[in-house]
């Protein structure tokens, strides 16, 4: 039992009370559980919503690539996990730019969450292309 204050005047009374004894109104402390009723609703609400909001987060990395995107997303090694396959859809142009800015394996790794093993392979791919290239330059010039 505790002290509130009364719905039409203000004065404390007992939130059991069924009337108030200043100005008899009944049940005195019933805004305050009405209150309490729509704050409860408020935060059911919000963990309704925010379950489905994360719900959604995690159904959308995990499901697989919609046929429109099969031909720019390239197939990995299996030992990455897919959420880091999936993570860019151009991710070996992006990691071929840090690559090209100097950027450690490990460095490289943490900011995109790939394996220090992925990113070695897609240098070691981005050096024989450029050593090819180089190569047909050659060739035509000649
Ligand atoms: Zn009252």
């Amino acid at each position: 039992m505790a002290l509130v204050p009364c719905r039409e005047c203000g004065k404390e009374v007992s939130d059991a009370a069924e009337k108030c004894p200043y100005c008899g109104i009944s049940t005195p402390s019933k805004k305050r559980r009405q209150v309490k009723l729509i704050i409860t609703a408020i935060v059911i609400l919000l963990l309704i919503g925010g379950g489905a909001w994360a719900y959604h987060k995690v159904t959308s990395i995990f499901a697989p690539a919609t046929a429109e995107d099969t031909t720019s997303v390239p197939v990995l090694d299996k030992t990455v996990p897919v959420k880091d396959q999936i993570i860019q859809k151009d991710y070996k142009r992006k990691v071929g730019e840090m690559i090209d800015s100097d950027k450690s394996v490990g460095n490289i790794s943490d900011e995109t969450g790939l394996s220090r093993k992925e990113i070695r392979k897609i240098r070691k791919e981005k050096r024989q292309k450029e050593k090819e290239r180089k190569a047909a330059e050659e060739a035509a010039g000649k």
